[in-house]
């Protein structure tokens, strides 16, 4: 058994037992419906090792290679020696694309580090990996082998010690997301993300009772970022959990600072990623924010998507009693976009109806979404929540929405989203306050 399908230098698996494993991966996946991805590797100047040092010292370095590929590994994942210096990696289940490159990357700097070596204490090699994809680029064992060898070839071709998939878009785009996730990571730490604010209004006074915190990440090369390009990498990563928490901690501080400059009555709304309910203590993160801060719950709203709302509902309804009970506000967001379901309207706790802004754009020249629109600003009412307009352009959508008996509005037509000061200006002019003390 151990010489029929493992190296015996290694210890690793074997051409032969991969070749198992893949079949036998292949087969649940296609059960499944899972992905996979094999990592075909070589290794950067193993030739000059064993010339230089002899073949003992190339065996204890292919050794010493084998032990730090499986330490990146999961129980469930292959890594085996094809022979000479080839390996070969299985990875099981993956879920993105971007997984695969992701090991590949931490694969190729583990094996950049220096190894110590009997006749020698600093040997440097490399590695480069090709990258092929179950099922997109191939359903059977030999196509696989086949393409994550072309991969391979290219990775060398593009200059060694990294990764290539067996399409190049698919290569390229997947740099570009690790390439924005490093700057992103750096950018937390870094402390490039703002919030801006977004007045909310009443209709019935025309005053600003609210805002909401939209988050923006200020880049010293390229200037202002927009949420929509980075928070769905953001929750890819898991890197949502540090931004999101940085959020609600933002906006406290900021409320707090205006309640002391006696703006008493403004309520902030933050929004929670789907992936925030899932990963993080959300009632545990908002109650710390909460004490830290000063800031009073009752003028805290999260804003909440339908899918978040969706995904798991026993779980999310408990988490947003416990908000409730703390006496935070609850607002569904771009509510009509998702599943629009009455039933979670009336299960879920909560207290605003965020209108998306797509069924108020085209009015009123289209006589379907101003339908939809009177018919959601009904219903929210019967249901008892406060309803809320987004992306309010124009005098002619604010009459329609007036008439309509929509209690409150957002859009460019009184602002777009503005750093704190100049929310602040817009403020004190908009309410006519003067009790800034
Ligand atoms: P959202 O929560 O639905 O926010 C409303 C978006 O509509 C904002 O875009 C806002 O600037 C834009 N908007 C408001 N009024 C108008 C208008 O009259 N016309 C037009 N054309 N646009 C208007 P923004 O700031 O780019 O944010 C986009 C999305 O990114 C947000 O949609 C939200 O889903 C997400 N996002 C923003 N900040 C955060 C955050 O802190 N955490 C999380 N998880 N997501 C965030
Ligand atoms: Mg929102
Ligand atoms: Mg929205």
């Amino acid at each position: 058994q151990q010489l029929a399908f493992y190296d015996q230098l290694t210890g690793l698996p074997n051409r032969r037992l991969m070749s198992e494993r893949l079949r036998y991966g292949i087969e649940l996946g296609r059960r499944e419906n899972k992905r996979m991805a094999l990592l075909m590797m070589d290794l950067d100047r193993f030739k000059a090792v064993n010339d230089n040092f002899g073949h003992l010292a190339g065996d204890e370095l292919l050794q010493q290679v084998a032990k730090r590929i499986q330490k990146r590994l999961r129980d469930v994942d292959t890594v085996a020696r094809l022979g000479g210096d080839e390996f070969i990696v299985l990875l099981k289940d993956i879920i993105h694309v971007d997984d695969a490159a992701r090991i590949a990357e931490f694969i190729v700097n583990d094996l950049s580090q220096p190894f110590q070596l009997a006749q020698s204490d600093n040997v440097q090699i490399g590695a480069s990996i090709g990258i092929s994809l179950y099922p997109e680029h191939g359903e059977d064992p030999e196509l696989l082998i086949d393409h994550a060898d072309t991969a391979l070839y290219h990775a060398k071709d593009a200059g060694r010690g990294r990764f290539a998939y067996f399409s190049e878009e698919l290569t390229i785009a997947v740099r570009e997301r690790i390439e924005l996730e490093t700057r992103l990571r750096r950018a937390v730490n870094n402390q490039e993300l703002r919030l801006y604010y977004q007045p909310q209004v009443e209709i019935a006074t025309g005053k600003i009772i609210g805002a909401e915190a939209l988050i923006r990440w200020l880049d010293p090369d390229n200037g202002l970022i927009p949420p929509n390009y980075f928070i769905p990498l953001a929750e890819e990563t898991g890197l949502i959990e540090t931004i999101g928490e940085w959020v609600v901690y933002e906006a406290c501080r900021q409320g707090k600072t205006w309640m002391d400059l006696g703006i008493t009555d403004l309520t902030l709304a933050v929004n929670v990623s789907p992936v925030q309910f899932r990963r993080c203590d959300l009632n545990e993160l908002v109650m710390n924010a909460l004490r830290d801060t000063g800031f009073p719950a009752a003028r805290l709203e999260l804003e909440l998507t339908e899918s978040g709302l969706m995904e798991n509902q026993e779980k999310v309804v408990g988490i947003l009693n416990k908000l409730r009970e703390q006496g935070i506000r609850l607002a569904i967001d771009d509510f009509g976009t998702g599943y629009s379901s009455l039933a979670y309207l009336k299960c879920f706790p909560l207290h605003v109806l965020k209108i998306d802004k797509s069924f108020i754009d085209d009015i009123p020249q289209l006589k379907d979404d101003m339908e939809i629109t009177a018919t959601i600003i009904a219903m929210g009412k019967i249901l008892g929540f406060k309803v809320l307009a987004e992306g309010v352009e124009t005098l002619e959508q604010l009459a329609f929405l007036e008439e309509k008996g929509c209690d409150i509005y957002q859009g460019y037509i009184k602002s777009k989203p503005l750093p704190a000061d100049d929310f602040l200006k817009l403020l004190i002019e908009n309410n006519t306050l003067t009790t800034i003390r």
